[in-house]
């Protein structure tokens, strides 16, 4: 898509500091990153978002992802890893092009992602959920 930054980056338009690629991702490090190693999983196709993305590309970033985090895992030594993928404003999405972090996590590092603030499910919400939610 003109215009869009990702198209550019994932597709070797603009230089990118890659550490993986093959026919339909590539994967890049994150310019501003949260942690050492935060990496970036590109489509090469553009897509805004996981609603747009083909079920058989999503089922491929998710291996990609796992095989990603176990290879940074064993070359940075971290401790642990998350695997975010945000989608619309709201839920932080700056770049409408789908793309999933890879983000390493150290014993010592900053507490960021899973420290949102949480309340407990009472039974009231937890019915009503069930309810709308049951597929
Ligand atoms: P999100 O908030 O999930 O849309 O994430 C967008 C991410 O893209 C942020 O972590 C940015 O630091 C990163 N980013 C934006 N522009 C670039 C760029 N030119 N190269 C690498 N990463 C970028
Ligand atoms: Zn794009």
């Amino acid at each position: 898509m003109a215009d869009c930054i990702f198209c550019m980056l994932a597709n070797g338009q603009i230089p990118t500091a890659t550490i993986y690629e093959d026919e339909d991702f590539r994967v890049i490090l994150d310019a501003n990153p949260a942690t050492r190693g935060h990496a970036l999983i590109l489509p090469k196709a553009h897509f805004a978002n996981v609603f747009e993305m083909p079920e058989d590309l999503t089922a491929k970033a998710a291996v990609l992802a796992k095989k990603m985090a176990a290879h940074m895992s064993e070359q940075l030594q971290c401790d642990g890893f998350n695997i975010v993928q945000n989608n619309g404003e709201a839920a932080g999405q700056t770049v409408f092009h789908y793309h999933v972090h890879l983000i390493p996590r150290y014993k010592d590092g900053p507490r960021i992602v899973a420290n949102w603030p949480q309340s407990p499910l009472t039974d009231e919400a937890k019915e009503e959920l069930v309810r709308e939610l049951k597929v």
